[in-house]
């Protein structure tokens, strides 16, 4: 038999923990005529078993469970949940720790970036990353199309090709032009130099205006200046 301190020496825990588990239910003592609460070489397991399932993150409640449970049914669903849950964690902190070498990257690029600094600095890390994705895209479907369009134009002049095909490598050069055109105006904002304010114009607006490769001369509807508005993810 153990009195609660000879347990808790026994576990490397404190006194007050093993009163906590006594009350929550996860022990039973035997009382002697004092009132003391003692503990046998089964209250010594249990106790040892809470502390194996505390390691591996299950709380009070699960733990609880585990031991009402006569077969080890439970156990082995909260264990399932157990590993999805840690998964995650992992996943979230590798996150984590991509978004802090992107943070790293940005602050040594842009230590004055002027663009809407009510937006998070996060926020603008993904967009600028989600805006890169977008151009690569449609890069890739440019290259596409100019190879469609040449190599349908030199088929049908050098080898006497059928025009349908010809029209066709037309129709499909349109169709993809007119579906990054669209996918780029739509995925797309911009940031006013002057007053930071985020907006979108009308389509016939955002075709001609002058650009370069991240902004484009328009006018914002807030403070109605006309200037080379930074492109943004949308
Ligand atoms: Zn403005």
């Amino acid at each position: 038999m153990y009195t609660t301190g000879q347990l808790a020496q026994k576990c490397n825990v404190s006194i007050r923990t093993i009163q906590y588990y006594d009350r929550r239910g996860l022990l039973h003592a035997k009382r002697t005529e004092n009132g003391l609460r003692h503990y046998n070489d089964q209250g010594l397991k249990q106790l040892q078993e809470i502390l194996i399932y505390k390691q591996l993150g299950f709380n009070l409640k699960d733990i609880q469970q585990i031991i009402n449970d006569t077969d080890n049914n439970t156990l082995k669903s909260l264990i399932v949940n157990q590993r999805r849950k840690i998964k995650q964690e992992i996943k979230d902190a590798s996150e984590q720790l991509a978004s802090l070498s992107q943070l790293e990257t940005f602050l040594n690029k842009h230590s004055d970036f002027p663009g809407n600094i009510s937006q998070s600095i996060f926020d603008k890390i993904k967009k600028t990353k989600k805006l890169k994705q977008l151009r690569i895209k449609l890069l890739l479907i440019g290259i596409s199309i100019d190879f469609i369009l040449w190599g349908s134009v030199l088929y049908f002049l050098f080898y006497q090709g059928n025009l349908i095909w010809l029209l066709l490598g037309i129709l499909i050069t349109v169709a993809l032009t007119w579906y990054i055109t669209i996918n780029y105006y739509h995925h797309t904002c911009y940031i006013c130099p002057h007053c930071s304010h985020q907006f979108k114009v009308s389509f016939s607006n955002w075709l001609f205006a002058r650009h370069t490769p991240n902004t484009r001369y328009l006018t914002c509807n807030k403070c109605h200046q006309k200037n080379y508005c930074i492109e943004e993810y949308y």
